[in-house]
């Protein structure tokens, strides 16, 4: 069966560098052992649960919801529907994933399954170690994102386990009020990932996804191996 996958990483590195939400702090990766020295090489990471390619678990906004230790992972594994956004969206930083585009995808590639993770394609995997390009310039945050309306018609309508995106948020970066996140996925249990990458190379529909954050006790997220099998 494995060898019939294209097996596709969506997944950013975690460094020094990684273009973070703004006033978070960066990674540090501090080498504490040494082969030479001590016989075995290992570090010490220091980074906020919201790193990198990262999983939100829905206590992030929404108190009294599950944290990302209590989420089962046949919630993590899912198929994949990916909307690709990237040519609308163009060098309109404040473009929305409207319930018109999701309407045109099915028209186009057929019913969204129920419990996808549904991951959008901004173009913005393209520039995400670019901080200015990326939204985080230091003045108001620019970037695209799921518009309300097209998140409550894949949740409510579609039965989306999952929202994700290429971009630093799910709601768009203009959205102070993340509307998504606190009105619309976490009140019912749906995650998010933020900051994937690569997904030029998975298709609309077809194939599934694996995301994989870490098991941390009362976590509010955590950055997150994404992995997609293509068939
Ligand atoms: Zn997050």
């Amino acid at each position: 069966m494995l060898e019939n996958l294209r097996v596709v990483d969506l997944t950013q590195t975690i460094g020094p560098d990684t273009v973070m939400w703004p006033g978070s702090p960066q990674p540090r990766l501090e080498t504490v052992l040494t082969v030479a020295h001590d016989g075995f090489y290992n570090r010490l990471v220091s980074f906020v649960e919201h790193t990198a390619t990262h999983f939100d678990a829905p206590v992030h906004m929404v108190e009294g919801t599950e944290s990302v230790d209590e989420i089962g992972p046949e919630r993590l594994v899912r198929p994949l529907v990916m909307i690709d956004i990237s040519a609308e969206v163009g060098d309109d930083k404040d473009a929305i994933l409207t319930l018109e585009q999701v309407r045109a995808f099915e028209a186009e590639h057929g019913r969204i399954p129920a419990g996808a993770a549904v991951f959008l394609r901004t173009g913005y995997e393209d520039v995400n170690t670019d901080p200015v390009k990326y939204g985080n310039a230091g003045g108001p945050l620019k970037f695209p994102g799921f518009g309300p309306d097209a998140a409550r018609f894949l949740v409510e309508e579609r039965g989306a386990a999952g929202l994700g995106t290429d971009t630093l948020g799910i709601d768009p970066g203009f959205a102070e009020d993340f509307v998504v996140h606190r009105q619309i996925t976490f009140p019912r249990g749906v995650w998010h990932v933020e900051n994937l990458e690569n997904l030029k190379s998975v298709p609309a529909l077809g194939a599934w996804v694996v995301v994989a954050p870490l098991r941390l006790l009362g976590g509010s997220g955590s950055p997150c191996r994404v992995i997609a099998l293509v068939p």
